[in-house]
């Protein structure tokens, strides 16, 4: 038998239950479908297990979108303290990390169980283990052909988030339908995504692998984030990487600061004069690891010396590797173990007060399936909360 309902949303992930328990608390008869086994997979296994679930200070700049005034009008609707009241009210304790960050206590399973109590008390069904085979423009409405039967629908929300981690089921599924409905898809690339070095590099810094240190790294377009460096046997990763991923393109280099915070060539005039017997490598091994420091000997990159022993070219060279240290990445590691996907559905086509889309009433596009991608950070499942929001209270 054909079932009917006012609200169907495609995807039981993080902003497609916000959505789908506000519709139900309008009154809406919700019906969630996902082809997981399980709700909010991405969501159980974030933030290390422990869900970084907003940022404090999310705003539009944290943003990357082709307009990048789009969000503005979602998260100034439901706010990072919004959630944080939606947390306390179900007793989740947290804990503010670094800028403005904050994680669950104990585990990311409580914000699962969050949304799912939400979707309970609004009477939202959720069904999973469903494929969607095909979906049709009815004049009133929307007809799915689903691996469980058919259902009709006034209002469609597709909340089927991005192509990172296809092992948890990730799908180009909300693209395909924006297409079929004639809305315009901008490219998808990977996120919030380690680097890859040539095979040269790879080999020349693999016995580094975990060795971690706090770095200012800038990309082309002059976008710049401070933050910790990891070095792994594949590439560069940790938090300052996976931010500058999103501003890097193909081919381009990165530019590492390894003194931030320092006027590098004053630093080092300072330690020519406080320490001028003591060696480069000495000194600088008390700022940066040490096996850092070696191998950046070891590979030509920088020579040792006694400190007086540097002319003014040969200082002004240090200073250039320590503060602007070029590496040229092979790549990333792509959606294999990306956070995040730029790109997707184009927001020119949506409407930011309701997320519907210009073009056919009645659909809607929300969270990481939108062209709008946040910084590393909880700015993520902010976007994917308040678009979710926004859409709940219209679909
Ligand atoms: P998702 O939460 O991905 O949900 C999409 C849902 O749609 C899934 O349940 C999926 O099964 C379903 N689906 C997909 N295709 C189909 C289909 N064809 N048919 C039916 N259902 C379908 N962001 C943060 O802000 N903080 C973090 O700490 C953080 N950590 C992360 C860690 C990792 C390892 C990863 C991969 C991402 C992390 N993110 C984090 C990003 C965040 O998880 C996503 O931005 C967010 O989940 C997007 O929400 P969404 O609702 O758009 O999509």
């Amino acid at each position: 038998m054909m079932k009917q309902v006012d609200v169907v949303v495609i995807g039981a992930g993080a902003s497609g239950l916000m959505c789908a328990a506000q519709a139900g608390y309008r009154g809406r008869q919700v019906l969630v479908l996902d082809n997981a086994k399980k709700p909010g997979r991405k969501i159980l296994i974030s933030g290390g297990g422990r869900c970084n679930f907003t940022n404090v200070q999310a705003g539009h700049q944290a943003y990357l979108c082709a307009n990048p005034h789009f969000s503005k009008s979602a998260l100034a609707r439901f706010t990072a303290q919004d959630f944080i009241d939606l947390a306390e009210r179900h007793g989740v304790n947290y804990h503010e990390k670094a800028l403005g960050q904050l994680f669950c206590d104990e585990s990311a399973k409580e914000i699962v169980d969050l949304l799912l109590t939400e979707c309970d008390w609004a009477g939202v069904t959720l069904q999973t283990h469903t494929e969607i085979l095909a979906v049709h423009k009815e004049e009133e409405g929307f007809r799915l052909e689903t691996s469980q039967g058919e259902v009709r629908c006034a209002s469609l929300v597709v909340a089927t988030g991005g192509l990172s981690m296809p092992k948890l089921g990730a799908t180009p599924f909300g693209y395909r339908l924006a297409e079929q409905f004639g809305l315009s898809v901008l490219p998808t690339r990977a996120g919030l995504v380690p680097f890859t070095l040539h095979q040269a590099d790879k080999e020349a810094f693999a016995d580094l692998a975990g060795v971690s240190l706090d770095v200012e790294v800038s990309a082309e377009d002059g976008t710049r984030f401070r933050e910790a460096m990891l070095i792994t046997h594949r590439g560069l990763s940790g938090p300052a990487m996976l931010q500058i991923s999103s501003f890097w393109l193909p081919g381009q280099a990165l530019r590492i600061n390894v003194l931030p915070g320092r006027d590098i060539p004053a630093t080092l005039q300072e330690w020519v004069k406080a320490y001028p017997a003591q060696e480069l490598k000495t000194v600088l091994g008390r700022e940066l690891p040490k096996r850092f420091v070696e191998k950046l000997m070891e590979l030509g990159l920088l020579v040792n010396q006694p400190l007086r022993q540097y002319n003014a070219p040969e200082l002004a060279a240090v200073a250039e590797l320590l503060g602007r240290w070029t590496v040229r990445p092979n790549g990333t590691e792509g959606y294999r173990t990306a956070e995040v996907t730029l790109g997707g559905v184009d927001t020119d086509e949506l409407s930011s007060k309701t997320m519907e889309s210009r073009k056919v009433p009645g659909l809607y596009f929300v969270g990481e399936v939108v062209d709008v991608t946040g910084w590393l950070g909880g700015y993520n499942f902010q976007w994917a909360w308040a678009s979710g929001w926004v859409a709940g209270q219209f679909c």
